[in-house]
């Protein structure tokens, strides 16, 4: 037989369709920043361009031509967040060598479950997970894998620790009644998902009110701790946040850790946004006990700026990844001698995401790093005070590089016109977003509605930030108007 396979690529043929593309995408990178960060087109104008009635093809079709059109999609249809006046919800502008990377990481296609599958491709894993530690201000010694994003790097550090905490028998035998964890109110919804699909269930969350600044109290703390105990249940993890999800506040890391320590709790730290700002000095002084966590989450596909999807998870002591997820099969031949990563994490085959990651932290290095993440934070702090000088807009929040902000036009008055300003702010969101000039997201700080910036971008420059509070109250005028005329 000889064989010519319907996906198979001559050499030639790929060089010819893989540079045509790279050609294209470095003109998109070229005139993207220009050009609006979203064409906000309703749900059915872009499902009518992939015509949702066409069945599966039955016969292939040219590669080539398939490249252009896909590429014509997505330059033309997409929300651009690598756009310099992006600024919603936490993701990052993509460093180009992260999508080299994956071009290159799919080409050889290693399976980074196993040490034999993938032995370079484990090795640079191992690298970038030490680097990522190192970044942090952690044991560089410690366990680590990377993982989708934030999400699975914190089911990761939950269930290291739960196992770490309630022994090997929850493995035989599932959660004993009572186990409890502790976590602001702040939490990403991460920990309903791991509560909830982890069998512990939604009750078993103590959930611990914040402060004025959103930070974990830790009078609460202690005497939730103190309750659970003289009720006979089980405490075994506290959560702290290295940067929350709605304004970015950083918990008492140290107080915290001080607290688990006493009590012989886990202590997981979620940095899926913030816990790079770390290797940024004086970004946050809390940030210095993230290296006193027994397991911390982070999102390389945030502040690293890799393309999506990369998350890490670290765990100090890596036995208790082992110790949570390994079981050998005896269809495997991978003996110990080396790392597999399939016994530390929730994955089987593994693809090669550790690459993009260390490449981006190789091309930048630590003081690139540094100055990113720094120049983020500063341009945060100098859109908080542009919003806090323009009359008609007012400032609230600022940690870490989110910034949240309302508008308030003249003679509207804070108290008497509460839900009336949040119905104006909604609507100056979505205004904002289908005119495709800069996109901004929401967050909800003691039942008032602000309009959130999150600057994870190095595209964003101090024109895009000085710019943002006189856009928004110009739209909040346009409603305004419109609405008490
Ligand atoms: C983004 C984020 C998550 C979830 O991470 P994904 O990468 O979206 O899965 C969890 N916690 C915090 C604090 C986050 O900012």
């Amino acid at each position: 037989m000889s064989r010519r396979a319907p996906l198979e690529m001559g050499p030639e043929e790929f060089r010819r369709l893989g540079k045509g593309l790279v050609d294209k995408i470095a003109d998109w990178l070229a005139e993207m920043p220009e050009g609006p960060v979203t064409p906000a087109e309703e749900p059915a104008t872009v499902r009518a361009l992939i015509d949702k009635e066409r069945p599966l093809p039955e016969t292939g079709e040219d590669a080539g031509a398939l490249l252009e059109e896909a590429a014509g999609l997505l330059f033309g249809h997409s929300l651009f967040n690598g756009h310099p006046r992006f600024y919603g919800y936490i993701t990052s502008s993509a460093a180009p060598i992260g999508a080299l990377a994956d071009m290159l990481a799919a080409a050889v296609n290693p399976n980074v479950g196993s040490y034999k599958l993938g032995p370079m491709a484990t090795e640079v894993e191992g690298q970038t997970v030490r680097w990522i530690a190192e970044l942090l201000g952690y044991p560089a010694d410690a366990g680590g894998v990377l993982v989708s994003g934030g999400n699975m790097a914190n089911f990761l550090g939950f269930l290291a620790g739960r196992t770490a905490m309630l022994g090997q028998e929850v493995r035989e035998e599932g959660l004993p009644s009572g186990a409890r964890v502790y976590a602001s109110e702040a939490t990403h919804t991460w920990i309903h998902n791991a509560a909830d699909l982890f069998g512990s269930g939604l009750g078993s969350i103590s959930w611990i009110p914040v402060d004025g600044d959103g930070r974990m109290r830790m009078d609460a703390l202690g005497e939730a701790v103190d309750a659970d105990r003289a009720a006979d249940r089980t405490p075994f993890m506290v959560i702290g946040a290295a940067g929350a999800v709605g304004t970015g506040a950083v918990d008492p890391l140290a107080e915290i850790a001080d607290l688990c320590e006493r009590e012989g709790l886990w202590f997981h730290v979620d940095g899926a946004y913030g816990g790079f700002a770390a290797c940024v000095p004086g970004a946050d002084g809390r940030l210095d006990a993230l290296g006193r966590a027994d397991s911390v989450a982070v999102d390389p596909h945030k502040w690293l700026y890799a393309p999506l999807e990369a998350g890490c998870a670290l765990v100090k002591d890596p036995a208790h990844l082992v110790g949570a997820f390994s079981y050998r099969p005896d269809y495997y031949n991978f003996e110990a001698e080396a790392l597999s990563y399939y016994e530390w994490g929730m994955q089987n085959s593994r693809g090669f995401r550790a690459l993009k990651v260390w490449l981006c932290l190789r091309q930048a290095g630590r003081a690139g790093y540094e100055r990113m993440i720094g120049d983020d934070i500063r341009l945060a702090e100098r859109l908080y005070a542009a919003a806090a000088a323009h009359p008609e807009v007012e400032a609230g929040t600022r940690h870490l590089s989110i910034a949240t902000f309302r508008v308030v036009p003249e003679g509207v008055d804070k108290t008497a016109d509460a839900e009336y300003l949040d119905d104006l702010n909604r609507e100056v969101l979505d205004r904002l977003e289908r005119g495709g000039e800069a996109f901004v997201s929401n967050a909800v700080v003691d039942g008032v509605y602000w309009l959130r910036a999150c600057i994870v971008n190095f595209r964003t420059d101090e024109a895009d930030v000085d710019y943002l509070p006189e856009q928004c109250a110009a739209v909040g005028r346009q409603v305004h108007a419109e609405r008490r005329p």
